[in-house]
């Protein structure tokens, strides 16, 4: 058996109960088989069995007191999973789904994403299984004050830098940060994603989703084609949906559907600008659901369905999908209802929302897949910007940042076709990924010695 498979073994056994843990590790791990005959040094240093394992798992409690004045209580996270090439960076998730396994999947998959950025950035994963979803301002800020408290002790600006996710905008960074300072007394940028007023990048809110579609149109562009004139499908209405639509509209793409945890809107005529308009204030400052979106244009919903549900069971045609909601969106039935109904181009702003089954029938078909850690990568760029903004105690003007982001999600594209070509599978992106990713970690792990 090879070293993968007794790692992904390893991990299956030491780590149990963590099925999405084991997911990334076999997936990623999978496309890395190529690097081993290159690399023996990286089996003798045993730079596979290493890099599955984090360099620190942090765990604690989260008491505060809700609105009624009872006691509640959350369980709180930070992995801080590998700093070979720089602080930890990663964002914080709140969701009631979020566990151990969750964030280690998705702290492995930010140590592999950061690295691709070419940036110098760590990756490390955190969250809580807190609901902000219903919950007035002030208990949101109680949560994030009692998070805070333990969090603080972990992270710094050269140490560890996380920044929002699922259930974390600009509101929660407020919270966190504020409290950060208060108790710390320093002004540092131990979190990206913050307010312009006090150190945030323009820019920083529309990375990932804008990142997205530049991923897409590089993908696009190896085929001579662009995004004018396409029809998308995106899923969720959260951050990344957002400005997924913007930046699709700006390109001239057509926008058919949205989505969040409740249901599924259909409208064939397109989102607009106006009709984005009403989702980013829904969204951001209602906290309200999409199905409003269906009363208010008169267009199709469908409670309790996915974009992926709908597309197979109406037969909704679409050119591009960008699953931006959660990991495990698509499994392969929906990757078959997109590929008959005409996709032939994945950009996942989401983090590991294709599940292995979906991953294969886009190989099959020839589906122009740009896999998460690649083509969402440009929020932790972005972020990274922020950090360097922040050192250099200045700020970048929107054009300046957005051409970085260009740059970067440009340069990230071409590592991922460049690292296929040499490994032997041309055109695979989600290898590509993986491999220029864990290359550059694996180097500098080896450097270290045995630490
Ligand atoms: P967000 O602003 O909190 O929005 C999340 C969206 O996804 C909401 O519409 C939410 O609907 C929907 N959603 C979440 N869990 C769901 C579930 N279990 N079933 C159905 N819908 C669900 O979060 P976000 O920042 O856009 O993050 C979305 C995805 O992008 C995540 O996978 C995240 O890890 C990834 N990502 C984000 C960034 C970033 O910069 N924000 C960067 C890289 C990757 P409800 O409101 O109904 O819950």
């Amino acid at each position: 058996m090879s070293v993968i498979q007794d790692v992904i073994a390893m991990v299956q056994e030491k780590d149990a109960g963590q099925p999405e843990f084991h997911q990334a590790v076999k997936e990623v791990l999978t496309t890395l088989e190529p690097t081993v005959d290159k690399h023996p040094e990286f089996v003798k240093a045993k730079i596979y069995e290493r890099i599955v394992i984090p360099d620190r798992v942090i765990m604690f409690r989260v008491p505060w007191v809700d609105d009624a004045g009872e006691v509640q209580v959350n369980r709180g996270f930070r992995v801080q999973f590998n700093n070979a090439i720089g602080p930890y960076k990663g964002g914080l998730r709140l969701h009631p789904s979020v566990n151990l396994g969750i964030i280690k999947f998705l702290g492995f998959e930010q140590v592999l994403k950061n690295s691709l950025t070419t940036l110098p950035m760590g990756g490390g994963k955190g969250g809580s299984d807190f609901d902000p979803k219903g919950k007035s301002d002030m208990e949101v800020m109680r949560f994030c004050q009692s998070f805070m408290q333990e969090l603080y002790r972990h992270i710094g600006p050269d140490t560890d830098v996380p920044a929002g996710d699922i259930g974390v905008g600009g509101r929660e960074i407020g919270y966190l940060y504020g409290y950060y300072k208060k108790i710390v007394n320093e002004y540092t940028c131990v979190l990206t994603g913050k307010g312009l007023e006090y150190g945030g990048s323009l820019i920083r809110p529309e990375a990932t989703g804008y990142g997205a579609v530049y991923f897409a149109a590089e993908m696009l562009a190896t085929r001579g084609k662009d995004i004018q004139g396409t029809v998308s499908a995106v899923s969720a209405a959260g951050n990344v949906a957002q400005y997924t639509v913007e930046k699709l509209l700006q390109l001239g793409g057509k926008i058919i559907t949205l989505s969040d945890s409740n249901g599924t809107i259909v409208d064939e005529k397109g989102i607009d600008r106006e009709k984005l308009d009403f989702v980013l204030e829904l969204k951001n400052l209602r906290r309200g659901r999409i199905s409003e979106y269906a009363e208010r244009y008169k267009v199709p919903y469908y409670p309790n369905k996915s974009v992926w549900d709908v597309i197979g069971e109406q037969g909704v045609k679409v050119d591009l999908a960008f699953p931006s909601a959660h990991e495990n969106e698509i499994d392969g039935k929906s990757a078959a209802a997109l590929v008959k109904n005409g996709c032939y181009c994945v950009s996942e702003g989401a983090n590991m929302p294709s599940n292995l089954d979906a991953i294969k029938v886009y190989q099959e078909n020839h589906v122009l897949y740009g896999p998460a850690k690649a083509a969402n990568a440009g929020g932790v760029a972005t972020s990274g910007l922020e950090m360097s903004q922040n050192s250099m105690r200045l700020s970048w003007t929107r054009e300046e940042v957005d051409q970085r982001l260009q740059g970067i999600m440009k340069s990230i594209h071409k590592a991922c076709l460049e690292a296929a070509e040499t490994y032997g599978k041309k055109g695979d992106y989600l290898m590509g990924a993986n491999i220029a990713g864990f290359i550059k970690v694996a180097n500098a792990m080896l450097a270290y010695g045995i630490v």
